[in-house]
Protein backbone atom coordinates (compact mmCIF):
# COMPACT_ATOMS: atom_id res chain seq x y z
CA UNK A 1 0.00 0.00 0.00
CA UNK A 2 1.17 3.67 -0.79
CA UNK A 3 2.33 5.63 2.56
CA UNK A 4 0.16 8.68 2.55
CA UNK A 5 1.58 11.85 3.33
CA UNK A 6 -0.18 15.45 4.23
CA UNK A 7 0.52 18.58 3.71
CA UNK A 8 -0.41 21.43 5.38
CA UNK A 9 -0.52 25.06 3.26
CA UNK A 10 -0.45 25.26 -0.14
CA UNK A 11 1.96 27.88 -0.31
CA UNK A 12 5.49 27.37 -2.91
CA UNK A 13 6.86 24.95 -0.24
CA UNK A 14 3.52 22.86 -0.10
CA UNK A 15 3.08 22.21 -3.69
CA UNK A 16 7.06 21.95 -3.68
CA UNK A 17 6.67 19.20 -1.16
CA UNK A 18 3.32 17.76 -3.02
CA UNK A 19 5.20 17.51 -6.25
CA UNK A 20 8.28 15.71 -4.95
CA UNK A 21 6.07 13.39 -2.60
CA UNK A 22 4.36 12.28 -5.53
CA UNK A 23 7.22 11.52 -7.40
CA UNK A 24 8.60 9.76 -4.70
CA UNK A 25 5.74 7.25 -4.77
CA UNK A 26 3.33 8.59 -1.65
CA UNK A 27 -0.38 8.98 -1.61
CA UNK A 28 -0.36 13.00 -0.95
CA UNK A 29 -3.17 14.96 0.21
CA UNK A 30 -2.75 18.71 0.46
CA UNK A 31 -4.95 21.11 2.85
CA UNK A 32 -5.32 24.85 3.20
CA UNK A 33 -7.33 26.78 5.41
CA UNK A 34 -7.13 29.62 2.52
CA UNK A 35 -8.25 29.10 -0.63
CA UNK A 36 -5.25 27.80 -3.25
CA UNK A 37 -3.91 29.94 -5.74
CA UNK A 38 -5.34 28.93 -9.39
CA UNK A 39 -1.70 28.13 -10.43
CA UNK A 40 -1.29 25.69 -7.31
CA UNK A 41 -4.71 24.46 -7.89
CA UNK A 42 -3.78 23.33 -11.59
CA UNK A 43 -0.69 22.04 -10.71
CA UNK A 44 -1.90 19.44 -8.40
CA UNK A 45 -4.49 18.86 -10.66
CA UNK A 46 -2.38 17.87 -13.82
CA UNK A 47 -0.28 15.76 -11.01
CA UNK A 48 -3.60 14.04 -9.63
CA UNK A 49 -3.03 14.89 -6.39
CA UNK A 50 -5.65 15.18 -4.14
CA UNK A 51 -6.63 18.29 -2.06
CA UNK A 52 -9.01 20.86 -0.29
CA UNK A 53 -9.49 24.76 0.84
CA UNK A 54 -10.77 26.77 3.26
CA UNK A 55 -10.85 24.01 5.93
CA UNK A 56 -8.47 21.49 7.10
CA UNK A 57 -10.65 17.87 7.32
CA UNK A 58 -8.71 16.17 10.19
CA UNK A 59 -10.71 12.90 8.97
CA UNK A 60 -8.85 12.93 5.84
CA UNK A 61 -5.34 13.07 7.95
CA UNK A 62 -5.31 10.71 10.19
CA UNK A 63 -3.82 7.56 8.50
CA UNK A 64 -1.24 9.98 7.91
CA UNK A 65 2.48 8.53 7.87
CA UNK A 66 3.47 12.21 8.05
CA UNK A 67 3.01 15.48 7.81
CA UNK A 68 4.92 18.55 6.27
CA UNK A 69 4.09 21.69 7.95
CA UNK A 70 4.42 24.47 5.81
CA UNK A 71 6.84 27.23 7.42
CA UNK A 72 3.88 29.71 7.93
CA UNK A 73 1.57 28.14 10.02
CA UNK A 74 2.48 28.73 13.80
CA UNK A 75 3.62 25.34 15.76
CA UNK A 76 0.56 25.95 18.18
CA UNK A 77 -2.21 26.21 14.90
CA UNK A 78 -5.06 23.37 16.44
CA UNK A 79 -4.68 21.37 13.32
CA UNK A 80 -1.21 20.85 14.12
CA UNK A 81 -1.55 19.85 17.60
CA UNK A 82 -4.21 18.11 17.00
CA UNK A 83 -1.69 15.87 14.34
CA UNK A 84 1.05 15.75 17.35
CA UNK A 85 -1.47 14.11 19.34
CA UNK A 86 -2.06 11.48 17.25
CA UNK A 87 1.57 10.73 17.19
CA UNK A 88 1.79 11.88 13.24
CA UNK A 89 5.30 13.12 12.71
CA UNK A 90 5.48 16.47 11.55
CA UNK A 91 8.14 17.18 9.03
CA UNK A 92 10.13 20.57 7.82
CA UNK A 93 9.72 21.22 4.03
CA UNK A 94 13.87 20.98 4.27
CA UNK A 95 14.28 17.42 6.28
CA UNK A 96 11.58 15.74 3.86
CA UNK A 97 13.18 17.42 0.89
CA UNK A 98 16.93 16.58 1.56
CA UNK A 99 16.91 13.17 1.74
CA UNK A 100 15.99 12.63 -1.72
CA UNK A 101 19.26 14.64 -3.09
CA UNK A 102 23.06 13.95 -3.31
CA UNK A 103 23.65 17.40 -3.67
CA UNK A 104 26.14 19.24 -1.10
CA UNK A 105 24.04 21.43 1.04
CA UNK A 106 24.68 25.03 2.23
CA UNK A 107 22.14 26.94 4.93
CA UNK A 108 22.27 30.71 5.82
CA UNK A 109 19.80 31.67 8.43
CA UNK A 110 20.10 34.69 10.85
CA UNK A 111 18.04 37.92 11.31
CA UNK A 112 18.97 39.98 8.57
CA UNK A 113 21.32 39.37 5.90
CA UNK A 114 20.32 35.93 4.93
CA UNK A 115 18.90 36.97 1.20
CA UNK A 116 22.15 39.25 0.34
CA UNK A 117 24.51 36.59 1.79
CA UNK A 118 22.12 33.90 0.27
CA UNK A 119 22.41 35.40 -3.29
CA UNK A 120 26.30 36.75 -3.01
CA UNK A 121 27.26 32.91 -2.26
CA UNK A 122 25.32 31.42 -4.83
CA UNK A 123 26.76 34.52 -7.32
CA UNK A 124 30.43 33.32 -6.27
CA UNK A 125 29.84 29.40 -6.63
CA UNK A 126 28.21 30.05 -10.38
CA UNK A 127 31.17 31.99 -11.34
CA UNK A 128 33.13 28.77 -9.98
CA UNK A 129 31.35 26.97 -13.04
CA UNK A 130 29.73 25.15 -10.39
CA UNK A 131 25.99 23.82 -11.37
CA UNK A 132 25.04 25.35 -8.08
CA UNK A 133 20.92 25.92 -7.23
CA UNK A 134 19.37 28.49 -4.95
CA UNK A 135 16.46 27.62 -2.72
CA UNK A 136 14.95 27.36 0.51
CA UNK A 137 13.16 31.09 2.00
CA UNK A 138 13.83 32.77 -2.17
CA UNK A 139 12.34 32.18 -5.17
CA UNK A 140 11.30 27.90 -6.03
CA UNK A 141 11.25 25.92 -3.04
CA UNK A 142 14.28 23.61 -2.19
CA UNK A 143 11.39 20.43 -2.59
CA UNK A 144 10.10 21.35 -6.15
CA UNK A 145 14.08 21.94 -7.10
CA UNK A 146 14.68 18.67 -6.39
CA UNK A 147 12.16 17.03 -7.79
CA UNK A 148 12.33 19.35 -11.02
CA UNK A 149 16.31 19.67 -11.45
CA UNK A 150 19.48 18.10 -10.82
CA UNK A 151 22.13 20.37 -9.14
CA UNK A 152 25.41 19.47 -7.44
CA UNK A 153 25.05 22.18 -5.01
CA UNK A 154 22.55 24.04 -3.13
CA UNK A 155 23.00 27.19 -1.49
CA UNK A 156 19.36 27.76 0.63
CA UNK A 157 17.90 30.65 2.08
CA UNK A 158 16.54 29.18 6.05
CA UNK A 159 14.09 31.14 7.75
CA UNK A 160 13.46 29.62 11.51
CA UNK A 161 10.26 29.05 11.01
CA UNK A 162 11.64 26.50 8.49
CA UNK A 163 14.05 25.02 11.09
CA UNK A 164 11.07 24.08 13.46
CA UNK A 165 10.83 21.02 12.65
CA UNK A 166 14.13 19.96 11.75
CA UNK A 167 15.50 16.69 13.18
CA UNK A 168 18.02 15.22 10.76
CA UNK A 169 18.85 17.93 8.71
CA UNK A 170 22.43 18.57 8.29
CA UNK A 171 23.94 20.98 5.52
CA UNK A 172 27.63 20.25 5.05
CA UNK A 173 28.21 24.10 5.48
CA UNK A 174 25.78 26.03 7.71
CA UNK A 175 26.24 29.71 8.34
CA UNK A 176 24.35 32.19 10.47
CA UNK A 177 24.55 36.08 9.98
CA UNK A 178 23.51 37.25 13.62
CA UNK A 179 20.14 37.16 16.17
CA UNK A 180 18.62 40.00 16.84
CA UNK A 181 14.69 40.18 18.47
CA UNK A 182 12.50 39.74 15.49
CA UNK A 183 9.06 37.33 14.82
CA UNK A 184 8.88 37.13 18.63
CA UNK A 185 5.23 36.86 18.30
CA UNK A 186 5.95 33.13 17.07
CA UNK A 187 8.21 32.02 19.52
CA UNK A 188 5.99 32.73 23.44
CA UNK A 189 8.08 36.65 23.15
CA UNK A 190 10.84 34.40 24.15
CA UNK A 191 14.75 35.65 22.77
CA UNK A 192 15.94 32.75 23.84
CA UNK A 193 13.20 30.17 21.71
CA UNK A 194 13.73 32.03 18.69
CA UNK A 195 17.46 31.23 19.35
CA UNK A 196 17.55 28.04 20.18
CA UNK A 197 15.03 27.75 16.46
CA UNK A 198 18.19 29.47 14.37
CA UNK A 199 20.79 27.31 16.23
CA UNK A 200 18.99 24.24 14.94
CA UNK A 201 20.92 24.75 11.90
CA UNK A 202 23.69 23.02 12.94
CA UNK A 203 22.14 20.25 15.54
CA UNK A 204 22.40 17.82 13.41
CA UNK A 205 26.20 18.92 11.76
CA UNK A 206 28.72 16.01 12.36
CA UNK A 207 32.32 16.98 12.66
CA UNK A 208 33.26 17.03 9.06
CA UNK A 209 30.20 19.64 8.61
CA UNK A 210 31.39 23.35 9.23
CA UNK A 211 29.10 25.96 10.74
CA UNK A 212 30.02 29.29 10.24
CA UNK A 213 28.89 32.28 12.28
CA UNK A 214 29.11 36.04 12.97
CA UNK A 215 31.36 35.90 16.51
CA UNK A 216 30.98 39.85 16.89
CA UNK A 217 27.25 38.68 17.53
CA UNK A 218 27.67 38.10 21.36
CA UNK A 219 24.33 36.12 21.58
CA UNK A 220 25.16 34.19 19.20
CA UNK A 221 28.28 33.01 19.86
CA UNK A 222 27.48 32.56 23.28
CA UNK A 223 25.01 30.40 23.00
CA UNK A 224 26.85 28.12 19.74
CA UNK A 225 30.11 27.95 22.25
CA UNK A 226 27.43 26.54 25.14
CA UNK A 227 25.88 24.09 22.71
CA UNK A 228 28.51 22.00 22.14
CA UNK A 229 27.74 21.16 18.21
CA UNK A 230 30.18 18.60 16.74
CA UNK A 231 30.41 20.94 13.38
CA UNK A 232 33.91 22.43 13.03
CA UNK A 233 33.33 25.97 14.16
CA UNK A 234 34.57 29.15 11.40
CA UNK A 235 34.04 32.39 13.29
CA UNK A 236 33.98 35.30 11.17
CA UNK A 237 33.53 39.42 12.05
CA UNK A 238 35.83 42.78 12.42
CA UNK A 239 37.21 41.32 16.08
CA UNK A 240 40.35 39.37 15.79
CA UNK A 241 40.96 36.67 17.86
CA UNK A 242 44.67 36.49 18.22
CA UNK A 243 44.57 32.39 19.03
CA UNK A 244 42.30 30.95 16.51
CA UNK A 245 43.46 29.35 13.80
CA UNK A 246 40.40 28.74 11.90
CA UNK A 247 38.45 32.22 11.73
CA UNK A 248 37.59 35.18 9.00
CA UNK A 249 38.15 39.15 9.78
CA UNK A 250 39.39 42.01 8.35
CA UNK A 251 42.89 43.17 7.87
CA UNK A 252 42.91 46.69 6.33
CA UNK A 253 41.12 46.89 3.10
CA UNK A 254 41.47 43.05 3.04
CA UNK A 255 39.03 39.63 4.11
CA UNK A 256 41.64 37.27 6.08
CA UNK A 257 40.56 33.72 5.93
CA UNK A 258 42.09 31.70 8.15
CA UNK A 259 41.64 27.74 7.41
CA UNK A 260 43.93 25.97 9.62
CA UNK A 261 47.12 26.25 8.24
CA UNK A 262 46.41 28.49 4.97
CA UNK A 263 45.71 32.32 4.71
CA UNK A 264 43.79 33.72 2.14
CA UNK A 265 43.26 37.71 1.88
CA UNK A 266 40.60 38.95 -0.86
CA UNK A 267 40.62 42.72 -1.60
CA UNK A 268 37.36 44.31 -0.32
CA UNK A 269 38.18 47.85 -2.59
CA UNK A 270 36.07 46.82 -5.35
CA UNK A 271 33.18 45.53 -3.47
CA UNK A 272 30.36 47.12 -5.04
CA UNK A 273 27.82 46.94 -1.82
CA UNK A 274 28.02 49.78 0.78
CA UNK A 275 27.92 49.25 5.07
CA UNK A 276 29.53 47.47 7.37
CA UNK A 277 26.70 44.93 7.32
CA UNK A 278 27.47 44.23 3.88
CA UNK A 279 31.17 43.53 4.55
CA UNK A 280 29.71 40.89 7.31
CA UNK A 281 27.63 39.57 5.18
CA UNK A 282 30.85 39.25 2.59
CA UNK A 283 32.58 37.45 4.74
CA UNK A 284 30.27 34.93 5.44
CA UNK A 285 30.20 34.19 1.43
CA UNK A 286 33.68 34.25 1.01
CA UNK A 287 34.39 31.75 3.66
CA UNK A 288 31.83 29.48 2.33
CA UNK A 289 33.37 29.85 -1.39
CA UNK A 290 37.13 29.04 0.31
CA UNK A 291 35.90 26.01 2.46
CA UNK A 292 34.89 24.86 -0.83
CA UNK A 293 38.56 25.39 -2.00
CA UNK A 294 36.98 28.25 -4.64
CA UNK A 295 40.09 30.19 -5.88
CA UNK A 296 40.63 33.53 -4.65
CA UNK A 297 40.00 35.46 -8.09
CA UNK A 298 36.66 34.03 -8.65
CA UNK A 299 35.53 35.07 -4.95
CA UNK A 300 37.70 38.67 -5.56
CA UNK A 301 36.06 39.10 -9.30
CA UNK A 302 32.48 37.88 -7.49
CA UNK A 303 32.27 40.99 -4.90
CA UNK A 304 33.03 43.49 -6.92
CA UNK A 305 29.88 42.35 -9.86
CA UNK A 306 27.52 41.17 -6.77
CA UNK A 307 25.47 43.97 -7.58
CA UNK A 308 23.33 43.90 -4.50
CA UNK A 309 19.54 42.76 -4.07
CA UNK A 310 16.45 45.31 -4.64
CA UNK A 311 15.00 46.53 -1.30
CA UNK A 312 18.25 46.45 0.14
CA UNK A 313 19.80 49.56 0.51
CA UNK A 314 19.19 50.23 -3.13
CA UNK A 315 20.43 53.23 -4.67
CA UNK A 316 17.53 54.73 -7.04
CA UNK A 317 18.29 58.00 -8.34
CA UNK A 318 20.16 61.20 -7.70
CA UNK A 319 17.67 64.15 -8.17
CA UNK A 320 19.22 67.71 -7.69
CA UNK A 321 22.22 66.13 -6.64
CA UNK A 322 20.03 64.41 -3.59
CA UNK A 323 20.46 60.68 -3.46
CA UNK A 324 17.29 58.28 -2.62
CA UNK A 325 18.02 54.78 -1.28
CA UNK A 326 15.44 52.37 -1.03
CA UNK A 327 15.86 50.09 2.08
CA UNK A 328 11.91 48.84 2.27
CA UNK A 329 13.14 45.56 3.56
CA UNK A 330 14.87 46.97 6.56
CA UNK A 331 11.47 45.68 8.58
CA UNK A 332 13.68 45.76 11.75
CA UNK A 333 15.12 47.90 14.20
CA UNK A 334 18.74 46.05 13.37
CA UNK A 335 18.47 46.75 9.88
CA UNK A 336 17.43 50.26 10.01
CA UNK A 337 20.63 50.49 12.37
CA UNK A 338 23.14 48.84 9.78
CA UNK A 339 21.61 51.36 7.37
CA UNK A 340 21.52 54.56 8.92
CA UNK A 341 25.44 53.75 10.13
CA UNK A 342 26.42 53.17 6.14
CA UNK A 343 25.25 56.87 5.40
CA UNK A 344 28.13 59.11 4.87
CA UNK A 345 25.91 62.36 4.15
CA UNK A 346 23.44 63.90 6.32
CA UNK A 347 20.25 62.10 5.76
CA UNK A 348 16.52 62.66 6.00
CA UNK A 349 14.84 59.24 6.89
CA UNK A 350 11.57 57.79 5.99
CA UNK A 351 10.60 55.56 9.17
CA UNK A 352 7.66 53.93 10.55
CA UNK A 353 5.13 51.15 9.92
CA UNK A 354 3.52 47.82 12.04
CA UNK A 355 5.88 48.03 14.86
CA UNK A 356 7.12 45.20 16.31
CA UNK A 357 7.47 46.01 19.71
CA UNK A 358 10.25 47.83 18.39
CA UNK A 359 12.55 49.35 20.86
CA UNK A 360 14.34 52.54 19.26
CA UNK A 361 16.96 53.78 21.46
CA UNK A 362 20.12 51.88 20.11
CA UNK A 363 19.40 53.99 17.25
CA UNK A 364 19.02 57.48 19.24
CA UNK A 365 23.25 57.83 18.83
CA UNK A 366 23.23 57.29 15.09
CA UNK A 367 19.93 59.51 14.50
CA UNK A 368 21.19 62.41 16.33
CA UNK A 369 24.69 62.01 14.25
CA UNK A 370 23.63 61.50 11.02
CA UNK A 371 19.55 62.18 10.69
CA UNK A 372 18.10 65.59 9.84
CA UNK A 373 14.59 64.81 9.60
CA UNK A 374 12.60 62.53 10.22
CA UNK A 375 9.14 61.59 8.08
CA UNK A 376 6.88 58.98 9.51
CA UNK A 377 5.04 56.87 7.29
CA UNK A 378 2.82 54.97 8.89
CA UNK A 379 -0.64 54.54 10.84
CA UNK A 380 0.55 54.67 14.18
CA UNK A 381 3.71 57.10 14.78
CA UNK A 382 3.45 58.11 18.45
CA UNK A 383 6.48 55.50 19.55
CA UNK A 384 9.20 57.33 16.82
CA UNK A 385 7.92 60.78 18.02
CA UNK A 386 8.40 60.18 22.03
CA UNK A 387 11.61 58.46 21.25
CA UNK A 388 13.61 60.72 18.48
CA UNK A 389 11.94 64.27 19.21
CA UNK A 390 14.84 64.68 21.93
CA UNK A 391 17.66 64.48 19.34
CA UNK A 392 16.17 65.46 15.56
CA UNK A 393 13.81 68.73 15.37
CA UNK A 394 12.08 67.94 12.50
CA UNK A 395 9.91 65.40 12.53
CA UNK A 396 6.46 64.86 10.22
CA UNK A 397 3.98 62.98 9.97
CA UNK A 398 2.91 61.22 6.26
CA UNK A 399 0.24 58.95 5.62
CA UNK A 400 1.34 57.86 1.83
CA UNK A 401 4.37 57.04 -0.03
CA UNK A 402 4.00 59.85 -2.52
CA UNK A 403 3.60 62.36 0.45
CA UNK A 404 6.75 60.95 2.77
CA UNK A 405 8.91 61.41 -0.68
CA UNK A 406 7.76 64.95 -1.42
CA UNK A 407 8.28 65.81 2.00
CA UNK A 408 11.44 64.25 2.37
CA UNK A 409 12.82 65.71 -0.92
CA UNK A 410 11.52 69.49 0.17
CA UNK A 411 13.86 69.44 3.13
CA UNK A 412 16.73 67.52 1.57
CA UNK A 413 19.77 70.04 0.39
CA UNK A 414 21.88 68.41 -2.61
CA UNK A 415 24.30 66.31 -1.25
CA UNK A 416 22.04 64.51 1.03
CA UNK A 417 20.64 61.81 1.35
CA UNK A 418 16.75 60.48 1.75
CA UNK A 419 16.30 57.05 2.89
CA UNK A 420 13.63 54.71 3.48
CA UNK A 421 14.62 52.02 6.26
CA UNK A 422 11.60 51.87 7.96
CA UNK A 423 12.15 49.63 11.02
CA UNK A 424 8.72 47.86 10.66
CA UNK A 425 6.64 45.93 9.11
CA UNK A 426 4.95 46.79 6.18
CA UNK A 427 1.07 45.78 5.98
CA UNK A 428 -0.40 48.64 7.74
CA UNK A 429 0.02 50.92 4.43
CA UNK A 430 1.26 48.36 1.81
CA UNK A 431 0.81 44.76 0.58
CA UNK A 432 3.92 43.82 1.76
CA UNK A 433 7.81 45.49 2.03
CA UNK A 434 8.11 44.53 -2.18
CA UNK A 435 5.22 47.33 -2.63
CA UNK A 436 6.33 49.60 -0.09
CA UNK A 437 9.75 49.69 -1.71
CA UNK A 438 8.17 49.85 -5.67
CA UNK A 439 5.92 52.79 -4.10
CA UNK A 440 8.95 54.75 -3.25
CA UNK A 441 10.70 54.23 -6.55
CA UNK A 442 7.88 55.02 -8.31
CA UNK A 443 6.88 57.97 -5.99
CA UNK A 444 10.38 58.86 -6.58
CA UNK A 445 10.64 58.88 -10.17
CA UNK A 446 7.06 61.45 -10.08
CA UNK A 447 8.68 63.94 -8.40
P1 LIG B 1 16.93 38.77 5.31
O1 LIG B 1 16.78 37.86 4.13
O2 LIG B 1 17.55 38.08 6.49
O3 LIG B 1 15.73 39.58 5.65
P2 LIG B 1 18.27 40.74 3.62
O4 LIG B 1 19.57 40.43 2.98
O5 LIG B 1 17.04 40.66 2.80
O6 LIG B 1 18.11 39.79 4.90
O7 LIG B 1 18.34 42.18 4.31
C1 LIG B 1 17.26 42.64 5.11
C2 LIG B 1 17.57 44.01 5.66
O8 LIG B 1 18.67 43.92 6.57
C3 LIG B 1 17.98 45.05 4.62
O9 LIG B 1 17.50 46.29 5.09
C4 LIG B 1 19.49 44.99 4.63
O10 LIG B 1 20.09 46.22 4.22
C5 LIG B 1 19.79 44.69 6.11
N1 LIG B 1 20.94 43.79 6.27
C6 LIG B 1 21.55 43.02 5.34
N2 LIG B 1 22.55 42.33 5.89
C7 LIG B 1 22.60 42.64 7.21
C8 LIG B 1 23.41 42.25 8.31
N3 LIG B 1 24.43 41.38 8.16
N4 LIG B 1 23.15 42.80 9.52
C9 LIG B 1 22.13 43.67 9.67
N5 LIG B 1 21.34 44.10 8.68
C10 LIG B 1 21.55 43.59 7.46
Amino acid sequence: MEKKGVILGGGESGIGTALLAKRKGFHVFVSDQNSLSSIAKDTLQKNAILWEENQHDLEQMKDAHWVMKSPGIPNNASIVTQLEALNIPILSELEFAAQYTDALLIGITGSNGKTTTTMLTHHILKNAGLHVGLAGNIGTSFARQIAENNYDVFVLEISSFQLDHIQKFAPHIAAITNITPDHLDRYENDFGLYIKSKLKIATAQQASNFLVYNADDKNLSDHILSASFKSTLHPFGFKNNEESTRQTTLSEDHIQIQNEKKTTMIPTNSFALQGRHNLLNAMAAATIADLLKISKSVIRESLSTFQGVPHRLEKVLKIQKKQFINDSKATNVNAAFFALESMEKSTVWIAGGIDKGNEYEELLPLVHEKVKAIVCLGVNNEKLFGTFEKVVDVIIETQSMEEAVKIASKIAQPNENILLSPACASFDLFDNYEDRGNQFINAVRNL
